[in-house]
């Protein structure tokens, strides 16, 4: 038998969020609602592209990084718009871009050098990025129209196809004042430059009066990625309380059951110490699988459908749980680390410090996963 631990990618679960995102953006659209390119990178946030691929078969595009992925998705049948979000690499990328139909961010210079320099026998559309205050990628206000205008140039030559304009938020999730300075610059900049518009993250996206107005009769696209996934942007609000449900649920058995006695610890660094003589269960399921190492003692973790709680350091392949909430169960006994029937994977984050972005891509290749 196999070690008890899977990965359950529900893609049902993948389609309802997606469906759940547009009819949110339906309700406040005055006309047509944006178009959605759902965010696949990294793999679909460690879903797996045929599994995302799969739940987002009515999406109007797709968006990801790697240039591989966009290919794998063409080759799995997807015959609509691809976003490469941080563009092309090098000059041998655009045989590639053209060769796949795959649309592309333009955010630096360099870029545009290469296309101007680079035969291209049909045009790439394309997305040109401003920085409105996250400064990772794009052109600085300043240099826009200039960049712009070189990429009308390239498409007045068939270098590139369809133009269109993008940001990226730097605190959707947190700070509406912020958001709304970085719309206004955006705003301020393009405003008299023709091509689709992309702004949205899933933060932004599940924001009402940001993405309220947005329509696809002005060519805007909203870029959401962890909320198709079910897990929330915001740390003060659950993805559950926007009607959106958990697409992987990581799931392992109690491999072994036993009593500690009063004052003895558990794990390496004997960090938790049992103060009366307590049940504890080992989970087949550690770090090396993906889950978070600092996760601390308390970390919400289910046994046989009871909500329990995490004990001690977490191993490289295991972990101990606390089964006094759960006396009945024995070794085979099922865990939810996350997902349907478990914590959901924001509160896991929390509990050791981080977003459940990182959980999820985290999953490690060798845990096996099973789509629904
Ligand atoms: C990752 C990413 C998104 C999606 O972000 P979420 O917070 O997962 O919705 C959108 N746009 C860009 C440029 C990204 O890198």
């Amino acid at each position: 038998m196999p070690r008890p631990i899977l990965a359950t990618i529900d893609t049902s679960a993948l389609a309802h969020n997606l469906q759940t995102v547009a009819y949110r953006l339906a309700q406040d659209a005055s006309g047509p609602p944006p178009f959605i390119w759902a965010v696949m990178k990294s793999r679909g946030y460690g879903h797996g592209m045929v599994a995302a691929l799969a739940g987002f078969s009515q999406a109007d595009g797709l968006a990801m990084l790697d240039i591989d992925e966009a290919i794998h998705c063409r080759e799995l049948g997807w015959s609509g718009p691809i976003l490469l979000l941080e563009g092309f690499f090098e000059p041998a990328d655009l045989e590639i871009l053209t060769r796949y139909r795959i649309s592309t961010a333009i955010h630096c210079a360099e870029q545009l050098d290469m296309l101007e320099s680079g035969p291209v026998d049909c045009p790439i559309d394309a997305l040109v990025k401003l920085n409105t205050g996250m400064h990772r990628l794009g052109f600085q206000p300043g240099e826009y129209a200039d960049a712009f205008a070189r990429a009308q140039a390239l498409q007045a030559v068939g270098v590139l196809g369809s133009l269109g304009k993008m940001t990226h938020f730097a605190r959707a999730d947190d700070d509406p004042v912020v958001t709304q300075a970085q719309l206004d610059c955006f705003q301020s900049i393009t405003r008299d430059l023709p091509g689709m518009v992309s702004v949205c993250n899933s933060a932004a996206t599940l924001t009402p009066g940001l993405a309220s107005g947005l329509s696809a009769s002005n060519g805007q696209w909203v870029r959401p990625g962890i909320c198709l996934y079910g897990a929330s942007p915001f740390a003060d609000q659950s993805a559950e309380s926007f009607g959106l449900r958990p697409a992987m649920t990581l799931s392992a058995r109690l491999i072994s059951t036993h009593t500690v006695p009063a004052g003895e610890a558990v794990g390496y660094g004997q960090i938790f110490r049992a103060q009366q003589p307590m049940r504890v269960g080992v989970v087949a399921c550690g770090y090396a699988d993906g889950y978070p190492r600092h996760a601390v003692t308390g970390t919400p973790i289910t046994v046989d459908g009871v909500r329990t709680r995490l004990l001690g350091r977490v191993s490289m392949d295991m972990l101990a749980v606390d089964l006094a909430p759960v006396p009945s169960a024995g070794v085979g006994a099922p865990v939810v680390l996350w997902g349907q029937g478990g914590p959901s994977v924001d509160e896991v984050a929390l509990s050791c410090g981080t977003i459940g972005y990182e959980l999820l891509c985290a999953v490690a290749p060798r845990v096996p996963r099973r789509e629904i």
